[in-house]
């Protein structure tokens, strides 16, 4: 499914981005989750030869998981890719496959810069501009 979403940069106007969500069936979901959990009890095992760290590395993975397992379960979709225009340069931007979250900020390969892709009916104060209040302790 192609969903249209907004890259939004930093006083420049919104550019239009198609990206390529998939949705997840149960199976590919507990098929995913299974590699992951039986990953993570892998290193599990591993943490729990090294003595003195395993009395701590062992219960905290263990909860980490079922953390992990249960978040895994739940993702019901992901961005497979998408493509559009950086709004500062002008050059084609990418997405890569990622979780599927909105909006989320990613960096333009050719001029470095960070843009954040919103949902279409996002509001216009830009993600960026509320992050470096925060980043550079302006309140
Ligand atoms: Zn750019």
């Amino acid at each position: 499914m192609i969903r249209k979403a907004l890259i939004r940069g930093w006083n420049v106007p919104d550019a239009v981005i198609e990206l390529e969500v998939s949705s997840l069936a149960l199976m590919e979901r507990m098929v995913r989750t299974g590699g992951l959990v039986l990953a993570m009890l892998l290193a599990t095992a591993v943490s729990a030869l090294i003595p003195i760290i395993d009395f701590i590395a062992v219960p905290l993975m263990l909860i980490a998981t079922v953390i992990v397992g249960i978040s895994s379960l739940n993702r019901t979709k992901v961005i497979k890719g998408g493509a559009g225009k950086c709004p500062h340069c002008d050059s084609p931007f990418r997405i890569y496959p990622r979780r599927y979250t909105l909006p989320f900020t990613d960096v333009c390969e050719h001029c470095h810069r960070q843009v954040s892709i919103v949902d279409e009916n996002q509001s216009a104060v830009p993600l960026s501009f509320i992050a470096n209040i925060f980043r550079y302790g302006l309140l």
